[in-house]
């Protein structure tokens, strides 16, 4: 029989480096600083609570847009921490991970031709949505130095063809975070240029230095064009449950539950329900986040200070990173790689997240682990 050929709709993707670079941790038994996970469990009340609701029974569908129990307390989450209010039913879906939620955003909204903007470096699940949809993603880069937007070359890179731009703050890889103003150039761009915009926001909780985080949510002309997008996974350490939530105006919603409904359906019924209660019980965990991993930044860039990286603290997220210029010449993929393997220290190359080839010599590390193992990869970082 001869073998069915195949005609890849995703020709230039491979295993995504994440995966990669974990897999090579582990057969190495190298420190996996590499993929973005804690290596420390979620609040105690929470592990217990899913399995009580499993007990209970509650082992059955949720409803297609979530439980209400959880938009209720989501609603109540984004009024305390954002001030704005929020329709649990019209505008709320919990979704399994925030990633189907940026997929089924990008698939309801994007039509053949279409042009969607994102930013250099670029977390990756964006792209291949847009490449799905039969759109075309145009990437512009962030300024070298410190991640940040060049609105004026958003502007003159605006094409009639333009529908939506995605934007990521806290960011990943990077850790840089939006500011206000960067909000109001979006607004102004937006408007004026009738885009949509899809904001990952899942490292919302994780802004450092007494910052404060600024959502599209707050900017009301932003909010009624923006698929803001969070993650469970980051805000309570779980990050294999696989649990998150989209913030979009009604008719934004809809369109998104259209498609929503046909990947996934829905997300898993007990963990909906254990968050809810614990948000219910400790509505003010969230608040926490900033201080427990900016002290966990603070070790690790402290422990780094005696070695030979350049560094700028991140101003949010929970990746750091790390510039070897004074160390090597060689490429950023081949050095992360050989560090694993050499040195037992996994982390990931920052150029795998451009388009064009960039001569940066810059890795990123994950710092959401023990201090133990913060110091004793700083230790080997410092010997390099
Ligand atoms: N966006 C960014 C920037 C992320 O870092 C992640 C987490 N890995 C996601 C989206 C996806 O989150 P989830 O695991 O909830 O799908
Ligand atoms: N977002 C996580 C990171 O940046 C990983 C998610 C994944 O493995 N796809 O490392």
């Amino acid at each position: 029989m001869p073998e069915i050929t195949l005609q890849s709709k995703l020709p230039q993707v491979g295993t995504n480096i994440f995966s990669i670079m974990s897999a090579l941790a582990t057969r190495h038994g190298a420190i996996n600083l590499s993929q973005g996970f804690p290596d420390f469990d979620a609040p105690r009340a929470l592990l217990e609570s899913l399995g009580k609701q499993v007990m209970d029974g509650h082992n059955q569908y949720a409803p297609l847009a979530g439980m209400p129990a959880l938009r209720e307390k989501i609603a109540a989450q984004i009024l305390r921490y954002r001030g704005v209010s929020c329709n649990p039913e019209s505008e709320i879906t919990v979704v399994p991970g925030a990633t189907e939620a940026i997929y089924c955003a990008i698939t309801a909204c994007i039509n053949p031709g279409d042009e969607v903007i994102v930013f250099d470096p670029c977390y990756d699940c964006y792209e291949p949505a847009v490449t799905l949809a039969g759109g075309n993603t145009l990437h512009i880069p962030l300024t070298p130095e410190c991640f940040s937007i060049d609105w004026n070359r958003v502007e003159s890179n605006i094409s009639p063809r333009c529908r939506m731009i995605i934007i990521n703050s806290p960011h990943n890889p990077s850790g840089s975070t939006l500011a206000h103003a960067d909000l109001l150039e979006l607004q102004r761009l937006a408007e004026q240029h009738n885009l949509l915009v899809v904001s990952d926001e899942v490292y919302e909780h994780l802004v450092f230095d007494n910052a404060q985080h600024h959502s599209v949510l707050q900017y009301p002309a932003l909010r009624e064009r923006s698929f803001a997008i969070y993650s469970f996974g980051k805000t309570f350490s779980v990050t294999g449950w696989k649990t998150g939530y989209c913030v979009a105006p009604p008719h934004l919603t809809a369109e998104m539950r259209k498609v929503h409904q046909y990947v996934a359906f829905v997300a898993v019924t007990p963990i909906q329900l254990a968050i809810a209660e614990f948000i219910e019980n400790e509505p003010s965990y969230a608040g926490t986040l900033a201080s427990f991993y900016q002290s966990k930044r603070d070790l690790f860039c402290t422990a780094l200070k005696r070695s030979r990286f350049k560094l700028t603290p991140s101003a949010g997220t929970y990746f750091q990173v790390l510039d070897y210029g004074a160390i090597s010449s060689e490429l950023d993929t081949t050095l992360a790689e050989h560090w694993t393997c050499e040195h037992k220290l996994a982390s990931i190359p920052m150029s795998v997240f451009s388009a064009e080839p960039t001569a940066q010599t810059q890795l990123r590390f994950c710092f959401a682990k023990n201090d133990e193992v913060l110091l004793k990869a700083a230790d080997i970082l410092c010997k390099l």
